[in-house]
């Protein structure tokens, strides 16, 4: 069994209770790894050392483009160890070995080597005051230690998305990864060394949230936290943000609906709609659980979607012929099947799936593409987050009524809408609240394009340029040229 250490001022290090915990394969439901289970004085040796490197050493005061060029070399380096990291996320947390190389690394490449090309560019304004004799000018400056604390289903992903903007914007940076999954930001730390950045500007402590997490939060000199994970661990941490005034990002579950008109093509929608949940077995933030069908097609597409989710392999996921690799964890996997049984209860038809399985004799935690139909919008089904690959099946008449379902929702980070009708697709995607809507697509994303929540799936952007603007504060001067300053009174 492999045993890590975390991560801090640069060196590898051993947590001070010296305690560890397992992490399992979600394949095979074994243990493979030891994982550093830090506490409040691994939090302070992290913070402390990123607050050094940005406020007394090199960090804080490098030349920009000396700092972008530093951050384009962390691309390099994951492009350099792209077949490790993958390995890793794939033996960790079951994702698909396709889906993370080449599939994700040329966009994590590609994170740091756009906002690297942002690090010269961050210009402030001079403002039109009226005043001759004031110059009242602005500028765009890093926050000085930042935290990163990122959920389990993709966790390269999520951790690039905050590193490359935050360095970018002369921030340095304690990440915090998911107690289920740590080793492939562990391994990505040890990737990025190869870059050679001051010690202390990145750093990653391991635990767990209430443990790791809180003081990371908490410590006063963290200013800003950008946090990635469900509704109920990002309200407790806005909470204790909010104590000390911190600036908070916060990406957040979904509900996502697909809104299916009559007019759609068939086949091809069917395919988008099954795409947008079961390859990640459901468990992406945007997966797309609420399926609305407008009643002219109802039957017709149920039937192929039926057809087209059986046909789907569950298996190993280093397989590339795999189609759905396992649930990422035991706990998840139990409530998932939790909210098939309450589906069940709840009057919704399962038309497909439901069961735990083991394909190929694998011991891990697989669970079939479900598809519940005649799902109604009380429904917990409906309402609730699963993370899974759970599939609502609802019905509608209008496109009115479909707006007004889709909306029903606490959440609001994407959205899908499939019709031939672009007067009623532009329509609509105005109307939906949601952070992203997708028009005869769905699951699409870059770097350059900003994702982000609509009501409690969060606030604040990732990617793009409103993602850089998260790890920066506005400063506004003023200059006066006035040859004599007026006595007040
Ligand atoms: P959690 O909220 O359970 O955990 C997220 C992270 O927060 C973990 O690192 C966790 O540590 C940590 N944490 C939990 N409690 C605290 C605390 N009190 N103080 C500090 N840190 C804490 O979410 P999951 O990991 O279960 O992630 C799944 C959720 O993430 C889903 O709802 C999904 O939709 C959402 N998500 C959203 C995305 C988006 O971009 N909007 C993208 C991906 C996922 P620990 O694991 O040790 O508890």
């Amino acid at each position: 069994m492999q045993t890590y250490s975390y991560y801090a001022d640069g060196k590898w290090l051993e947590p001070a209770n010296g305690e560890y915990f397992e992490t399992e394969n979600p394949y095979t439901g074994e243990a493979w790894a030891q994982i550093p289970r830090c506490n409040e004085k691994d939090v302070e040796i992290a913070v402390q050392a990123a607050y050094r490197a940005h406020h007394e050493g090199p960090w804080g005061r490098m030349n920009p483009s000396e700092r972008g060029a530093m951050v384009r070399r962390l691309g390099d380096a994951v492009a350099n160890h792209a077949d490790r990291l993958a390995e890793i996320e794939t033996r960790d947390n079951g994702k698909r070995r396709v889906d993370i190389h080449p599939g994700l690394t040329s966009w994590l490449i590609d994170s740091f080597y756009y906002y690297a090309g942002m690090a010269d560019k961050l210009e402030g304004s001079v403002i039109p005051t009226g005043r001759d004799e004031i110059l009242n000018y602005t500028r765009h400056e890093p926050f000085g230690v930042v935290a990163g604390i990122t959920a389990w289903n993709s966790p390269l992903l999520i951790a690039i998305w905050k590193l490359a903007p935050a360095l970018a914007a002369g921030n340095s940076i304690v990440l915090k990864p998911s107690e289920f999954a740590s080793a492939s930001t562990l391994e990505l730390m040890k990737a990025l060394e190869e870059a050679d950045l001051p010690s202390g500007v990145i750093n990653t402590i391991t635990g767990f949230g209430a443990e790791a997490g809180e003081p990371l939060v908490t410590h006063e000199r963290v200013r800003k936290i950008s946090f990635t994970g469900s509704v109920e661990g990002g309200a407790r941490v806005a909470g204790l943000a909010a104590r000390s005034i911190k600036s908070v990002t916060m990406e957040l579950g979904g509900k996502s609906p697909q809104l299916v008109f009559d007019d759609a093509r068939l086949a091809d929608t069917v395919h988008g709609v099954c795409g947008g949940i079961f390859p990640p077995a459901g468990q992406s933030c945007i997966a797309g659980s609420r399926l609305l069908l407008q009643a002219g097609i109802y039957d017709s597409f149920v039937e192929k979607l039926l057809e087209v989710a059986k046909r789907a392999k569950l298996g190993d996921p280093n397989d590339p012929h795999t189609s759905i690799g396992p649930i990422a964890n035991k706990i998840h996997f139990d409530r998932v099947l939790g909210h098939i049984e309450c589906a069940r209860q709840s009057g919704a038809t399962l038309a497909c799936g439901g069961n735990a399985v083991n394909p190929g004799g694998a011991t891990g935690w697989f669970i079939e593409p479900t598809i519940f139909t005649d799902v109604t919008p009380q429904m917990p089904l409906a309402r609730d987050e699963v993370f899974g690959p759970v599939l609502a099946v609802m019905r509608f008449d209008t496109e009115e009524e479909a707006l007004q379902m889709a909306n029903d929702s606490n959440f609001g980070l994407a959205a899908g809408i499939w019709t031939e009708d672009h007067r009623r697709a532009l329509n609509l995607a105005n109307r939906l609240e949601a952070g992203t809507v997708y028009l005869n697509n769905y699951f699409d994303a870059c770097t350059q394009s900003p994702v982000g929540g609509y009501k409690q799936s969060g606030y604040g952007r990732e990617n793009g340029w409103e993602g850089m603007r998260d790890f920066l504060q506005t400063k506004s001067v003023w200059l006066s040229t006035a040859r004599e300053i007026p006595p007040p009174f």
